[in-house]
């Protein structure tokens, strides 16, 4: 029998394996389509393929037509393209089978009734198959994160900031980060481990520039203004403006859509409208604002400090003047100018706008591909490099603790080496969390048994 402490000495792999059930699910979006893909992942996935199939899997990663039967009843259920994934070389590290089935309700469903018939197998919880990859060392736990996003890419940018991820860019520069680490925590060990042996002079010293070398490069990291997880989420563009300058309608011709309230009457926009659209692949969600104007009490007044709080926290603020009564509505707006900002007149139909500012006619579309323009080059310099960026708040919160571990490092080092090894090995454990690719502990055990040699 196995006591606790065999388990955990254990790869975790192998103890996660030797528990493993098989699983299956339709890969594809339910529903009525030409073809479904039904993917099974685990040790009795080729059990699956002889169950409905009647024969042994075929040749590995190469497409045969079979008919696919119930193996209890042996009734048909379709003709079907069967794919065979032989363990380890495979998306989740088992064994997977796919089946390329016709894709009717009838058809799925007979096919998934008779996978959960076979012993051993059961349908997939969500994201499981993803799931598996991590624990098999397939992938980290960010790239299983990139997975997800690249699923919920709307727009070319998200899609690309997903590859780049899952293609192992952010995990390369942690992983980096975690060796450098623990190469410290080795030399630091060797302090602790041998006082008073002959250790090459300097070795303390050495530790703390290059402890405080990680620190600079995880901060600089950490400070892109968010612009990572901005691009994950979607950029925010509000529209200002005094009431009636054409905002709604600036929206909708934006849009295309009449997903604003378009209204002759003042102070109709009490709430913000939001639309979401693609401007030269980023995720843009545009919001339209209560009209600024000087009464701001009632439920206009809260909509107007809604607006205000909206431009504050947005990405890019279009700033709207009334091309024909400019000088009384570009006042409003004027104190909202900055780099953040493009200011533009509207209804330049009825009059011409000032020097130097465009105008645009949500009536006639005059100017509209122009700020479209302006808009995607502004996002495209404000987002420059922002790719390898955290994505996620959890990776900023993991590496706000190594930064943090690594600063109170340098403060203690000279003070008590114990202490300042804990902080090591604190970082190491936020940095290992956020990867989740090896286990923190198992891994000092090796770094730390090499090392300590012939002792
Ligand atoms: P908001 O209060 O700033 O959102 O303004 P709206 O979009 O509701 O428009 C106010 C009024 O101006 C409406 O009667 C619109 O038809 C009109 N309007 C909006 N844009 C234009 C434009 O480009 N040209 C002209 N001539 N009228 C416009």
């Amino acid at each position: 029998m196995k006591r606790i402490g065999d388990w955990r000495r254990e790869p975790f792999s192998q103890r996660y394996k030797s528990q493993t059930l098989t699983i299956f699910a339709l890969a594809t979006a339910p529903g009525r389509a030409a073809i479904a893909v039904i993917r099974v992942s685990g040790p009795a996935a080729g059990e699956t393929v002889k169950q409905l199939t009647g024969k042994d899997p075929p040749a590995a990663r190469q497409a045969v037509l079979r008919r696919l039967q119930d193996g209890r009843s042996g009734e048909s259920i379709d003709q079907a393209l069967i794919l065979w994934f032989p363990a380890p070389a495979t998306v989740t590290g088992e064994d997977v089978a796919e089946f390329h089935v016709h894709g009717g309700r009838a058809v799925v469903h007979g096919v998934l009734d008779a996978l959960a018939s076979v012993p051993g197998v059961r349908p997939a919880e969500p994201g499981e198959f993803t799931r598996r990859a991590v624990l098999n060392g397939k992938i980290d736990l960010v790239e299983a994160e990139a997975v997800a996003d690249l699923v919920a890419a709307d727009t070319s940018r998200q899609r690309h900031q997903a590859l780049d991820q899952l293609q192992g860019l952010h995990s390369e520069v942690y992983d980096g980060w975690r060796q450098r680490l623990v190469d410290a925590m080795a030399r630091l060990e060797a302090v602790i481990d041998f006082p008073d042996e002959e250790l090459p002079s300097g070795l303390l010293d050495d530790n703390t520039a290059a402890v405080t070398a990680l620190e600079e490069e995880v901060r600089a990291h950490l400070d892109d203004g968010r612009r990572g997880e901005r691009l994950r989420e979607g950029l925010s563009v509000v529209i200002l403006g005094a009431p009636n300058v054409g905002k709604s309608s600036l929206l909708n011709a934006l849009a295309g859509s009449d997903a604003a309230i378009v209204s002759a009457e003042e102070g109709t926009t009490r709430d913000t409208v939001e639309v979401t659209m693609d401007i030269a692949g980023f995720a843009v969600s545009l919001v339209d604002t209560a009209g600024l104007r000087e009464v701001p009490r009632g439920v206009e007044g809260e909509g107007i400090r809604r607006a205000l709080t909206r431009a504050e926290t947005a990405d890019l603020t279009l700033l709207v003047a009334d091309a024909s009564r400019w000088e009384k509505t570009w006042p409003r707006i004027a104190t909202h100018c900055g780099e953040n900002a493009l200011v533009v007149a509207g209804k330049a139909d009825l009059a011409l706008p000032p020097p130097d500012i465009p105008g645009l006619s949500a009536k006639t579309g005059e100017g509209i591909d122009r700020l479209i323009d302006a808009m995607a080059q502004h996002f495209r310099r404000a987002w420059q490099g922002a790719g390898l960026s955290p994505s996620r708040a959890r990776h900023r919160a993991a590496l706000l603790q190594v930064a943090d571990a690594l600063a109170r490092y340098r403060d203690l080092e000279a003070g008590d080496v114990t202490l300042a090894a804990e902080d090591l090995r604190l970082a190491a454990t936020a940095l290992g969390r956020l990867t989740g690719r090896v286990d923190v502990e198992d891994l000092l055990d090796v770094i730390f048994s090499e090392f300590c040699i012939g002792k």
